[in-house]
């Protein structure tokens, strides 16, 4: 407990810069054309981890003080009780695949398209 404690006193907290959100795989021609246009914005990437997808965007939130610290730590939404130092940003690779581009993401949907085909 206190290891975790620790590490997030020393971060300068990432977990509280990104917007994640939960998406759905694409499953047809429209979903995926439309992940590839959210990954038209920089700001924007799409994550796998365990199989589940996300949507990241940069930003910080406005709780978070210059000195890294929630400044609503009491009234923080269960979201961010629930994100745990033990598998985020900081500790390890905390996603499986990652895309930053449209073309990414299309090209990893063939790759898994000609896989299920063989
Ligand atoms: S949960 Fe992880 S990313 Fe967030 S402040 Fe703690 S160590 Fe940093
Ligand atoms: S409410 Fe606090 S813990 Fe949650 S993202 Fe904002 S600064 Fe981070």
């Amino acid at each position: 407990m206190a290891a975790e404690k620790n590490r997030c006193l020393e971060c300068d907290a990432p977990c509280c810069r990104n917007l994640v959100m939960p998406i759905t795989r694409p499953k047809n021609r429209y979903e995926l054309d439309l992940l590839k246009w959210y990954l038209h914005y920089d700001t924007v990437q799409i994550f796998i981890s365990n199989h589940r997808w996300h949507l990241l965007i940069e930003g910080k939130c406005i709780y978070l003080s210059k000195s890294n610290n929630c400044t609503q730590y009491a009234l923080r939404p269960e979201v961010c009780r629930e994100h745990s130092s033990d598998s985020c940003e900081t500790t390890g690779k905390w996603y499986d695949k990652i895309f930053s581009t449209p073309e990414q993401l299309e090209k990893f949907m063939k790759q898994k398209k000609t896989k299920r085909r063989k």
